[in-house]
């Protein structure tokens, strides 16, 4: 590479990096990303005399966003120098070993969110920040507050220190939060880091709190004091924050080298995205001798799975109209195996995704997997197009009702305004009486669509308008399965009010929130009457779904569905959820301690206060019961002493189980 191929690549470097952290929207994946990276690491080795002040090599990573307050980080976040190979990794180990011959390291997950550093003094959060550039970063206290997990004051009220982790979306979640919108015409996310750090940088953190996103906490640092790597993730866990226990450690490279293989596949089951492992020399010690390179430590390593990607042939691009009337495309190539499954369909998002990509007729288009779980189109392989192959079509009407589609402004996507548009009413109707919603048994698609062209169905109540005769007129429908639809119908009457919400398909609102809403208002009738303040004030609902919530409620079809609703005989209100009474740990104060396996601790504390226990921080004579995961501390020897009654984990899940 000669000097002006060396300026051109940090260039294009800087611009990828800031459509990744300012944009939240990169352009190239972090594959690709890594290979130009680590090519001009190894042309500034050779001639460092051209390093630019500007290269991404002297920067620790990204840059500020303007419009939170910045933070300076009392200790800089470093980044983590990337293995790719076995090689490296021995390499890693080599340079270890010359310090410390029997050094011992701990193997984490490394998560793909962003890094999220905690200031507590006295056990109270002072501010929680982004990484930034390493040096300053964003003051998003409010946001991460919304985050369960993250508490604002600790049990521990003596704790003062730095705690760091990451900030992560769950793979479900990540997709939920797509499909939502895509059916509300915005841009999607390209994998859960950007979602996460698209949610973490809300203004408004009522966004936030609707994200769904999680953390796990793995660095605790006391100005002043070292502390192994292990002992770090068993302190944080004591202090009550959520720790992955999926941890290994080991003093053998080669036995990490094996682990990685084993991730390599074994990392498709995880409910979130991890796109490597960590490995970090554990002896605090070791650390400090090795010390860091201007961006990274020289004591850990991030290994990073070859990222998937396949080649197919790409056979057909369908235009869909789902139920709020957007119109997606969806690929329809050569069926692959990717990432853990098969796959032959990838949703093309949008007419300016197609565009973008420059996707042709019969193209080879390489795929991976957005999220560890979304199939996704990368880009074309422009040299196997043919000569003459078309773009693709982009249709004016549609698909379904043959209605002038819109683009609506402010929208990426194509609409069709038309309400009685067959396809938006079967998408709705089969939305009805999916599982999680009416759960019609045996009712599928196809049955529904007929119905819908016959007119039987055209309004939510109308399903409980069929009758025999009405589905005898259908073709192949004999009496026997007639009656089997008409009972699976019947019985949806007796579906709880949280599943009738669901069911209706109103913006925003998921399962989840389904749930909320049930189980805060308890009758259809208080929501009619609900303002918007009233919404609002639910915990997990925010300003914009409590705006779209009461509009929906506002509605004169509305009110004449639910008179119907209430004719056939639907659940309209449902009972409170109670705390129990009778659980072996009802009105028990309890203190968990040591490391937990099968809870992380804040689950566990929320699970056992539902059933009416009080968790508290350190063991006195009022404990009534200490909870024992692995390594305990201190406060097992002072039950002991106190005669208080130590369950282990088992135990605990036993008798809860009614099982002891
Ligand atoms: P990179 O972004 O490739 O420079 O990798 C460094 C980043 O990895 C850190 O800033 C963290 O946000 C992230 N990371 C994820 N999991 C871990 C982990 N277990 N330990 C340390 N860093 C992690
Ligand atoms: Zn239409």
């Amino acid at each position: 590479m000669d000097y002006p191929a060396y300026l051109e690549l940090v260039k294009q470097l800087n611009q990828y990096a800031h459509e990744y952290y300012e944009l939240d929207q990169p352009t190239i994946n972090d594959f690709e990303y890594d290979q130009l990276y680590k090519r001009l690491l190894a042309v500034e080795k050779e001639h460092p005399d051209w390093v630019e002040h500007d290269s991404p090599s002297q920067r620790v990573g990204g840059s500020v966003s303007t419009s939170f307050t910045k933070i300076t980080h009392e200790i800089p976040l470093y980044s983590l120098s990337n293995a790719f190979s076995a090689e490296d990794l021995r390499a890693f180990d080599r340079r270890v070993k010359a310090v410390n011959q029997s050094a011992r390291y701990v193997g984490e997950y490394k998560y793909d969110g962003l890094s999220i550093s905690l200031s507590y003094k006295e056990g109270q959060l002072q501010y929680g920040a982004t990484r930034g550039n390493g040096l300053v970063g964003e003051d998003i206290t409010a946001n991460l507050l919304t985050i369960s997990g993250i508490p604002k004051h600790l049990e521990d009220d003596s704790f003062t220190g730095i705690v760091r982790g990451e900030c992560y979306m769950p793979k479900e979640a990540f997709q939920g939060l797509n499909q939502l919108r895509e059916e509300e015409g915005k841009p999607t996310f390209a994998n859960p880091r950007n979602a996460a750090a698209g949610s973490l940088r809300q203004l408004d953190s009522r966004v936030t709190k609707e994200r769904k996103l999680a953390v796990y906490l793995y660095q605790l640092l006391i100005p002043g004091q070292s502390m192994d790597q292990e002992k770090q993730l068993e302190k944080l866990a004591e202090l009550g924050f959520p720790v992955n226990p999926a941890y290994i450690t080991t003093s053998s490279i080669e036995e990490f080298i094996d682990y990685t293989k084993e991730m390599t596949e074994k990392r498709h089951s995880l409910p979130y995205e991890i796109d490597g492992l960590v490995l970090k020399v554990n002896d605090g010690q070791t650390q400090a001798e090795m010390g860091f390179t201007g961006k990274a430590p020289k004591w850990a390593i991030a290994y990073k799975f070859p990222a998937e990607m396949k080649a197919s042939l790409l056979r057909d691009v369908e235009w869909t109209v789902g139920r709020t009337g957007v119109v997606t495309p969806t690929a329809v190539f050569d069926p692959v195996r990717l990432a853990g499954t098969t796959v032959q369909r990838a949703s093309l998002h949008n007419v300016d995704f197609i565009r973008q990509k420059d996707l042709h007729e019969g193209d080879t288009i390489i795929l991976f997997k957005a999220g560890d779980i979304i199939p996704e189109v990368d880009r074309v392989d422009k040299d196997k197009r043919s000569s003459g192959a078309k773009k693709i079509a982009v249709p004016t009407h549609c698909p379904a009702c043959e209605e002038a589609l819109l683009h609506l402004e402010d929208e990426v996507a194509l609409r069709c305004l038309n309400p009685n548009c067959p396809a938006q009413l079967v998408e709705g109707m089969t939305h009805f009486a999916s599982v999680d919603a009416m759960n019609m048994m045996g009712v599928g698609p196809k049955l529904i669509q007929q119905l819908v062209e016959r007119g039987l169905l055209k309004t939510l109540s109308d399903w409980y308008r069929l009758t025999e005769e009405d589905l005898l007129d259908l073709p192949h429908i004999k009496e026997k399965s007639a009656r089997n639809i008409l009972e699976a119908i019947a019985k949806s009457t007796n579906r709880p009010l949280n599943a009738l919400l669901f069911g209706l398909g109103i913006r925003h609102v998921g399962k989840n929130v389904a749930k909320l809403l049930a189980q805060h208002f308890l009758s259809s009738e208080a929501l009619f009457k609900a303002e918007k303040e009233d919404l609002a004030i639910v915990e997990g609902i925010g300003e914009v779904m409590a705006n779209t919530i009461y509009q929906y409620f506002q509605q004169k079809e509305v009110r004449e569905l639910f008179d119907d609703f209430e004719k056939f005989g639907l659940q309209l209100t449902m009972e409170e959820e109670k705390v129990a009474t009778d659980s072996p740990v009802t009105g028990l104060t309890i203190v968990l301690t040591g490391k937990l396996k099968q809870w992380t601790r804040s689950d566990l504390k929320k699970q056992l206060e539902k059933l009416g226990a009080k968790i508290t921080g350190s063991v006195s004579k009022k404990t009534d019961l200490l909870i024992v995961g692995e390594d305990p501390g201190s406060k097992l020897d002072k039950a002991k002493t106190l005669g208080i009654e130590v369950w282990t984990e088992e135990n605990l899940r036993d008798r809860l189980e009614g099982r002891l």
